[in-house]
Parts: C-alpha cells; sequence; structure tokens
C-alpha cells in the first residue's frame, strides 16, 4: 500500500504552520457516518455483533485497571457499568431484532439501536437515568469501532504521532494526550473551528480538507505534514525526507530568533503598547502561556472541562481547575469565559437534542440562564478562586442589557449563598464578549455594564456574514478582514472607551499579523492569541 502513495503530496488547508515528519495514526469509526446496506444472512451479522462485544468487554475490562491504578476504584466504576450496558440483554436483542426485521448490517443496527436507548434515557425524568444516555452511545460508538476493525484508540500506549481522521469534535480532541500529537490531518473541518483552534494552542501542524482516501492511509506510514505548504506526504521518498529534515532544523532556528523576545514590552517604536495574553482550554495549557512569555490569559474557554466526560463537573472540580490556573499564573490577569457549550461543543450529558441551527441554537448563556443550576455551580466555583488570584469572568454570546441583568442577579445569589456559608470568596471584574452583531450595535450600553469587553472575532464573523464557520464549503466566503467586522471592531472600541472600559480581541483575528498595526491604530487594549502566537505577535508590534 506504502509504495501507492510513495512520495505523492496531498493539498489541503492550512490550520497551522509548522512542519513535522512521524508515523502516521489512523482514526476511524466514530465520526465517519455508518453506512446502512443490505445483507444476505443476518445471522452472520449476527455473530460479528457477538465477537465484537467480546473484544470490546476485553477492552472495557483493560481500561477499568487501567483506571483503577490512576483514579481509584471509584473512578473506574463507570467502565464496570458500560461492561454490564453492554451485555443487556434488552440492548442485544434490539440490535439482533433490527438487523433479523431489516436484513442491515450491524454497524447500522448498533448505531440506530444506540441512538434510539440513549433518546429513551434522556427523556425520563430520573436524572441518573437521564445521565445513562451518554454511557449507551459511548458503548455503542465502541462497539461500531469494533465491528469496522478499528479498535479504540490507546493513547496512553501509543507513539507521538501524525493523527489522520475524517474530522475530529472537539470533545475527540480534548481528550487526547497532546504530548503524543504531532499533527493533524483531516478529510473534512473547517480552519474555525475548535478542533483547528486546538491544534493551534498546541502549536502543531494541521491541515484540514486533504482529499485522501482513508481506506487507502494505514496507521504505521510515515508522513511529512508541512503546514506552511499546506501539504502532506505519506510514504516519502528519501528525498523529501531529507528536505524535510532541512525545514525543521530551519523551523527551530526561527523559534529560536523568536525566543528572544521573551521578556520585552509590547511597545511601538513611538511608545505605544497593547497587552498580548493568550487563550488556553484546560489547566494543562498553562505552561504553553507561560513558555510564550504571554502577559496573561485572556482567554480560557472553559466549556473544555465539560467536554469528554459522562457528567458535570462538580463545584469542587472546577474551584480546584480555576484555581491551579489562578495561582500558576501568580500575578498575571486570567480571564474565564463561562460554559459556553453547544454548536460544535456537544457533550451527551447535556441533552441538548437536534437543532435545525445549532450556531443560532440552544447555546452558551442561553443554556446558563434557562438552566440556573447549571450556571450557579460555575459561578460559585469562579467567585471562590477569584479569592486566589488576578481572575476575571467574561460571558459569551451575549445580545442583551436583560441578559447582563439576569446574570448580574445570578451572581448576587452565587455570592449571597457562600457568604452564608462563610466560603472564601471575592466579585471579581467581570466582562462581556462581543462576539454577536446586536452586542456590537447596543456596546454603548453594554459599556455600562461590564467592566471590559472582548471581542469573539469567530463567532461575529460569522454571524455578521452569515457564514457558518464550521462549513469547510464556505471557507473561501469567510472573510474576517470584511470592512463590517473592522467598523465594528472600531466602533466597539470607541463605545468602551467613552465609557472608561477596556477592550480586548480573543478571536482568531487578534494573531493575524497582518492586523496588528490596524488594531493598535484603533486603539485595542489587548490581543489574546494562541500561545505559540504570543512571540509573533509581540515581534509585530515592536516593528511598528
Ligand atoms: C469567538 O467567537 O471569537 C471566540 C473567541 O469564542 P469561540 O471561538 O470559542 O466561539
Ligand atoms: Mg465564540
Amino acid at each position: 500500500m506504502a509504495e501507492e502513495f510513495s512520495g505523492k503530496k496531498f493539498l489541503g488547508k492550512t490550520v497551522y504552520n509548522g512542519i513535522t515528519m512521524g508515523k502516521v495514526m489512523v482514526l476511524r469509526g466514530s465520526q465517519e457516518q455508518v453506512r446502512r446496506t443490505k445483507i444476505e444472512d443476518a445471522e452472520r451479522e449476527i455473530v460479528r455483533v457477538k465477537n465484537a462485544v467480546g473484544s470490546t468487554q476485553e477492552q472495557l475490562g483493560a481500561l477499568y485497571d487501567k483506571a483503577v491504578k490512576e483514579v481509584g476504584e471509584s473512578g473506574a466504576a463507570i467502565f464496570e457499568v458500560h461492561q454490564m450496558m453492554l451485555v443487556d440483554d434488552d440492548y442485544l436483542d434490539a440490535i439482533y431484532h433490527v438487523i433479523r426485521t431489516e436484513m442491515v448490517n450491524a454497524e447500522y443496527a448498533v448505531a440506530i439501536t444506540g441512538d434510539n436507548f440513549a433518546d429513551m434515557f434522556a427523556g425520563m425524568d430520573d436524572e441518573y437515568m437521564q445521565a445513562r444516555a451518554a454511557d449507551v452511545k459511548d458503548i455503542s460508538t465502541r462497539l461500531i469501532r469494533n465491528l469496522s476493525g478499528q479498535g479504540g484508540a490507546d493513547f496512553s500506549t501509543m507513539e507521538p504521532s501524525v493523527i489522520v481522521a475524517d474530522d475530529l469534535s472537539p470533545s475527540e480532541t480534548v481528550q487526547m494526550d497532546k504530548t503524543k500529537i504531532l499533527a493533524f490531518v483531516t478529510v473534512h473541518g473547517s480552519t474555525n473551528s475548535h478542533t483547528a483552534i486546538l491544534a493551534r494552542m498546541m502549536n502543531i501542524p494541521a491541515l484540514i480538507g486533504v482529499p485522501v482516501d482513508l481506506n487507502k492511509i494505514q496507521t504505521g506510514m510515515t508522513a511529512i505534514v508541512d503546514g506552511a505548504a499546506g501539504e502532506v506526504i505519506f510514504a516519502p521518498t528519501e528525498l523529501q525526507c531529507n528536505e524535510a529534515e532541512e525545514k525543521i532544523r530551519n523551523e527551530k532556528e526561527k523559534l529560536r530568533l523568536l525566543r528572544e523576545l521573551k521578556g520585552k514590552k509590547n511597545e511601538t517604536s513611538d511608545g505605544r503598547t497593547i497587552d498580548i495574553y493568550a487563550n488556553i482550554g484546560s489547566v494543562s495549557d498553562v505552561g504553553y502561556v507561560l513558555e510564550n512569555d504571554a502577559g496573561g490569559i485572556g482567554l480560557f474557554r472553559s466549556e473544555f472541562l465539560y467536554l469528554g466526560r459522562d457528567d458535570f463537573p462538580t463545584e469542587e472540580e472546577q474551584f480546584q481547575a480555576y484555581k491551579q490556573v489562578v495561582q500558576t499564573m501568580g500575578k498575571k490577569k486570567v480571564i474565564i469565559r463561562t460554559l459556553d457549550i453547544g454548536a460544535d461543543k456537544q457533550a451527551d450529558y447535556f441533552a441538548l437534542g437536534k437543532e435545525d441551527n445549532p450556531a443560532m441554537g440552544y447555546r452558551a448563556i442561553r443554556i446558563c440562564l434557562k438552566q440556573p443550576d447549571i450556571f450557579k455551580t460555575q459561578l460559585r466555583a469562579l467567585l471562590r478562586a477569584a479569592a486566589y488570584g488576578n481572575l476575571s469572568i467574561m460571558y459569551p454570546m451575549i445580545i442583551s442589557v436583560e441578559e447582563v441583568k439576569q446574570i448580574q442577579a445570578i451572581v448576587a445569589e452565587a455570592e449571597q449563598e457562600l457568604k452564608a456559608q462563610e466560603i472564601p470568596y471575592r466579585i471579581p471584574e467581570q466582562g462581556i464578549m462581543i462576539e454577536t452583531p446586536a452586542a456590537v450595535m447596543i456596546s454603548d450600553e453594554l459599556a455600562e455594564l461590564a467592566d471590559f469587553f472582548s471581542i469573539g472575532t469567530n463567532d461575529l464573523t460569522q454571524y455578521t456574514l452569515a457564514i457558518d464557520r464550521q462549513n469547510q464549503r464556505l471557507e473561501a466566503f469567510y472573510n474576517p478582514h470584511h470592512k463590517a467586522i473592522l467598523r465594528m471592531i472600531q466602533m466597539v472600541v470607541d463605545n468602551a472607551h467613552k465609557c472608561g472600559k477596556w477592550v480586548g480581541i480573543c478571536g482568531e483575528l487578534g494573531a493575524d499579523t497582518a492586523l496588528t498595526e490596524t488594531f493598535v491604530n484603533m486603539g485595542v487594549d489587548e490581543l489574546s492569541v494562541a500561545p505559540p502566537m504570543v512571540l509573533k505577535v509581540r515581534g509585530k508590534v515592536r516593528a511598528m
């Protein structure tokens, strides 16, 4: 198979520059649509299901043993529950019934049964039973992977690899061991998706829209991923390997030069300054922030704490995570964005249901205001952590003054509770994300209510240009340099400054060095960028 590819270049769209060479790991399975095919022999399909149940049981057993060692018996119990659910007679009989009556393939029968059982659980009154919806989906996905010969991708034992997949969801990406990923290459996906954002945060070369037949790519093949050239080469020739090694050496040298900017000010030659902070998605990203000498954290996407798990993080878990971040950052500012789940960031236990337009749907602050118990748990954790460092809070997807007033009322309730319980807390600086055209147009009124603004250009571009940021076919139309966006940013800066408030940009546009000078001239006070971009933007400011 490797000969077929030898030296062949595949072009894609660059998500993040950088060059790497290493072994491929192909991820197939959950992210691929399960195809419905007609079969002739139902009993043969049923035997396939039984065999796959056997191997799935073995994997779950191994995961249980590993989890017992790492997190103890109670943390590992979920894998025992999964083992029991997997051999539940109702579940298996339902799968066999679909195969026999519809004469369809085992993968499809498992997918349909998993969805039906998950819907049934999600519709129950009992919270415990509702949470089982995610479990039944999880075991069905595992079973489908085994049926299709993919097995489970085990990040604990894998070598650092180039991940090749059809597409990756944020919840899949967030579970990966980042030290084991050399690069991402996907057939689908969009440069504005949260998976792309994670790749930028991790400083790894990433390409999307690479037209390669995944059935022909094998785990273990060598690949060169060149983000800057937007190309991937599978089974490279010796000459190509030598060229890549040369480029990798040059990259290291460029990085070394960039590191010389550490400890220097973000100051133009005529003495104007701007803060350059970093965006993170997890506690472990703080290392990248410090390594790249960011002045603070301008956006901690707290929803990543909710992804890749089976149930809500508790107040205590969140408090510990936020506290660790603020303590590690010392006096530096840490802006934590409240839960922005929904759209491409899905966690089954939220049971959000299917929507025709999820990006314009039930998400972010809308969920928090409709389900204040979820919101208040997070706010309590944030207020508590604020007592330990320079923490600020900001609220996503705001469209009205009324929403901000409702938020203030819930913050006040959380404060009253903590006070009554004599738990240490602090009411921190609170800002609003400006990422809807509505928020831009009423930014004069919002400025009265907020301590600061942070402009989320990813969503602001999506909603202003009416372009789904997830839709790969619209990449050519997604233009964050559009005059409408730049005028909106200026309007927000002017309205904030009139009220004595500061303004940052935390969307991906903040790291676009073609606009750094424009932003400084507009009066933007802070740019929050992926950690590996901090020194590049600093270099641009200093060259002004
Ligand atoms: C944005 O929309 O620009 C933003 C920073 O938030 P997110 O990318 O997480 O939606
Ligand atoms: Mg956003």
